[in-house]
């Protein structure tokens, strides 16, 4: 048995239809349910009620949610989840790299945004307590943090420097979509955050050390238009 889980959410959408959906689907799991329709009105409510989890659409009648997560990322660390209409890739990617802890496209399942929400918080709370484990494991797949070891399936992998730093940023993510930008950032600098082809190129020769099947990834996925995930399991 699960314990109770009581923690808070706040919801900031204005369409009334969804509202409704996330009402009923976040209170039948034991989440406590909080709404806004305005963006005004959801930045206030963070800051009254300090929610563990914020799940923001992007398309606010009074202000845009990319500055809704900025304001947010200026003074509170709480996972934002953001929502989006199909086909803006832009927006997601810019709210990602404004801050924002993951998306969702528009319509989205129950499952798909329960586990999301699970990750993101998940992911919160390891940062606060600091109990990241120096064992990464999902599937086959086990990155042992303190040795820089991976193995797949028992056996270990030898992977280049670059292709064990990309992996890392990916573990250190696991679970959430990280952009094109943030990994080419963080793996190879600030003056690469354009250089899309590397990312493929090591990506690719990533896939065809840990997958058993490189086409068709069991870990390492593709989010089209956005970045990539390492699949937890
Ligand atoms: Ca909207």
């Amino acid at each position: 048995m699960d314990r109770p889980n009581t923690a808070v959410v706040l919801v900031i959408e204005d369409d009334a239809q969804i509202r409704r959906f996330l009402r009923a689907t976040l209170v039948d799991n034991g989440y406590h349910y909080l709404e806004a329709s305005t963006a005004q009105d959801g930045l206030r409510q963070v800051g009254m009620q300090h929610p563990d989890l914020v799940i923001l659409d992007l398309g606010l009648p009074d202000m845009d949610g990319l500055e809704v997560t900025r304001r947010l990322r200026d003074w509170t660390s709480t996972p934002i989840i953001v929502l989006s209409a199909r086909n803006r890739e832009r927006d997601k990617v810019d709210a990602l790299d404004a801050g924002a802890d993951d998306y969702l496209t528009k319509p989205f399942g129950t499952a798909e945004l329960l586990a999301r929400m699970r990750v993101a918080m998940r992911h919160a709370i390891q940062i606060a307590q600091g109990t990241d484990d120096p064992v990464f494991t999902t599937g086959g797949l086990r990155v042992d943090l303190a040795h820089r070891q991976v193995f797949v399936d028992e056996t270990e992998i030898h992977l280049t420097p670059i292709e064990y730093k990309l992996l890392l940023v990916l573990v250190q993510h696991a679970g959430k979509v990280v952009t094109r930008k943030h990994l080419l950032h963080d793996v190879w600098g600030p003056s690469y955050e354009d250089e899309m082809h590397y990312l493929r190129v090591y990506v690719g020769q990533l896939r065809r050390k840990l997958e058993a099947e490189p086409m068709r990834p069991r870990y390492l996925i593709t989010e089209p238009g956005v970045g990539y995930r390492l699949k937890v399991e």
